[in-house]
């Protein structure tokens, strides 16, 4: 156990991750969790989530399972970080944030850089702001990479056309329906690359102002929410929430490809085989949104100028299009043969 000032950061060992550390702070309110599973690439990189945990318990879990993710993520895209992943036990809605992410400024700095963090849930370019009056392995500040989400959006604009590439053999997604579920941040400029590529767009949103900027923007459809699972169209994005590909609704898609930008579209991995047996080709999630961390922590954090940066994220294209093939060659599913790669990928030093 390590005295930082008032704060008292203990070890948790779990095997399989490199290292899992609790900080607790009383005085400022602070109780977080890093869960670090991986440097072998470089530092881990993995935003920090605020959240109202039930239990130490909760949170942990929810860590390990994200750090994870993150080494999957960053190793697929085959960037020079690791993976980890912070959360935070509290009401994300306090307004009583400098004490606290000042607090996670200085847990952060503790760990010498073997962390790297940015927003996540709960969590804001303001936060990230106190969070770097502590510490420098902080991105997401105001005025550096800014909103991530344009970069998300070309990602995932990639990894389509890859994915029409493998379905239809031409990687022009002109013509094509697409249906977009959230039209929030990914959403919205999504759409736009969509309908610069000239495909018709049918989207849906749960605020009705958003569908609305979305249509008179770039002359979509809409959808009810509750629909838009079963619209006829093309592909479907998941831009809004995780978990919403499952027994419920993917018998409802009239799509031939699934590739948005939500995290953990699959609300468990064997959905992933019912899309399969479906004839939905599957882009994976964490593959096809990788263009976040990409223009946000790489740009900022490892100097890398802007070609490089949209190069890279442009290259989603190519990961996806390896992902199919292995799932090809392999005779597996597509979010099976991202795993199998993002493992391989992973354990490679850069
Ligand atoms: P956002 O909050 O700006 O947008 C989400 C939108 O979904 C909102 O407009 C919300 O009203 C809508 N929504 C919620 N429930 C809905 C429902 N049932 N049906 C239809 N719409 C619904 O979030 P975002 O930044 O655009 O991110 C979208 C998704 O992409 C999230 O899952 C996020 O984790 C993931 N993601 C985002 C980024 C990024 O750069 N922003 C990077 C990687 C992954």
């Amino acid at each position: 156990m390590l005295h930082s000032g008032t704060m008292q950061i203990t070890e948790n060992p779990v095997a399989g991750y490199e290292r899992v550390v609790v900080a607790e702070a009383p005085e400022s309110g602070y109780h977080a969790i890093i869960a670090i599973h991986s440097t072998v690439r470089g530092p881990a990189g993995g935003g920090t989530r605020f959240w109202n945990y039930r239990t130490q318990e909760e949170a942990l879990q929810d860590a390990l399972r994200l750090a994870r993710g993150m080494t999957y993520k960053n190793g697929l895209a085959e960037l020079p970080l690791g993976g980890g992943k912070a959360v935070i036990i509290g009401d994300n809605t306090t307004k009583d944030r400098e004490r606290i992410f000042r607090a996670h400024g200085r847990f952060i700095n503790s760990l010498l850089g073997r962390f790297i963090t940015g927003e996540d849930v709960g969590t804001s370019p303001a936060d990230m702001e106190y969070v770097r009056q502590e510490t420098v392995y902080v991105a997401g500040l105001h005025g550096r990479s800014g909103d991530p989400s344009p970069r998300t959006a070309r990602g995932v604009f990639r990894a389509m056309q890859a994915a029409a590439k493998h379905r239809w053999g031409n990687d022009s997604l002109a013509g094509k329906t697409v249906s977009i579920q959230g039209c929030g941040h990914v959403g919205y400029f999504l759409a736009e690359e969509l309908n610069r590529a000239g495909a018709k767009l049918i989207v849906s949103d749960v605020d009705k102002e958003k569908v609305d900027r979305v249509i008179s923007a770039f002359g979509a459809s809409s959808a009810a929410s509750e629909k838009i699972f079963s619209v006829e169209a093309d592909i479907f994005a998941p831009c809004a929430l995780g978990g919403i590909l499952n027994r419920q609704t993917i018998p409802q898609l009239k799509v031939e490809i699934v590739c948005g930008a939500a995290n953990n579209q699959l609300f468990e991995s064997s959905d992933g085989d019912l899309l399969e047996e479906r004839g939905v080709l599957y882009a994976p999630d964490y593959a096809a949104n990788a263009g976040g961390i990409i223009g946000g922590c790489c740009l900022e954090l490892m100097s890398w100028d802007l070609q490089t940066t949209l190069k890279r994220i442009d290259a989603i294209y190519d990961t996806i299009l390896r992902v199919f093939e292995l799932a090809r060659r392999d005779s597996i599913p597509a979010y099976a043969a991202a795993d199998r790669l993002a493992e391989q990928l992973s354990s490679n030093p850069v």
